[in-house]
């Protein structure tokens, strides 16, 4: 690494030490041509990507938007806030693993889905229900039926209910 102080290219390092939880390197180096002293961190860059929404817009990353997805879809099935959680905290952790300072909404809802397919089945199927808001049960009988339909295309394509949770987080 290069001097601040003279710029001249070379410097030794003369002491390292990592940080108590591991998160980060400290390392004490010299310059061989001025003598002067210093410091530099490593860290890893784990930066939280900006969403791209469908309209070319972005924002930040909204923990509570996804954690309100999962909730809705998951309502009185048999997963625990703790295992919401946990999903939701895998889909942020794969977000900033990318390293990517932009990714598409889509992308997010893709995470989000494989989390719930491994949570709950049952909630792909209520995603369409939320995301169409059914007027009436005639209308809902209707629907079913054609989930029903869909449901082998569903199994091997996740595309539909895909496109339906990017509606309700985006
Ligand atoms: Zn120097």
């Amino acid at each position: 690494m290069k001097c601040p102080f003279c710029g001249a290219a070379d410097t030794k390092v003369i002491d390292t030490r990592v940080a108590v939880d591991g998160s980060s390197v400290r390392r004490r180096r010299q310059c061989d041509s001025c003598n002067e002293r210093f410091t530099t961190y490593e860290q890893a860059d784990l930066i939280m990507p900006l969403i791209v929404k469908s309209d070319g817009t972005r924002e930040k990353f909204n923990e509570n938007k996804v954690r309100n997805g999962f909730t809705k879809a998951l309502e009185k099935r048999p997963v625990s806030a703790n295992q919401i959680n946990n999903a939701i905290n895998n889909v942020s952790k794969a977000l900033r693993a990318k390293g990517e300072r932009e990714v598409p909404a889509r992308f997010v809802g893709e995470l989000v889905m494989e989390e719930l397919r491994r949570l709950d089945s049952v909630a792909y199927i209520r995603f369409a229900s939320v995301y169409l808001s059914f007027s009436d049960l005639k209308d809902f009988g209707a629907e079913i039926a054609k989930l029903q339909d869909k449901n082998e295309k569903i199994k091997n394509d996740f595309y539909y209910l895909k496109t339906c949770f990017i509606k309700i987080l985006f």
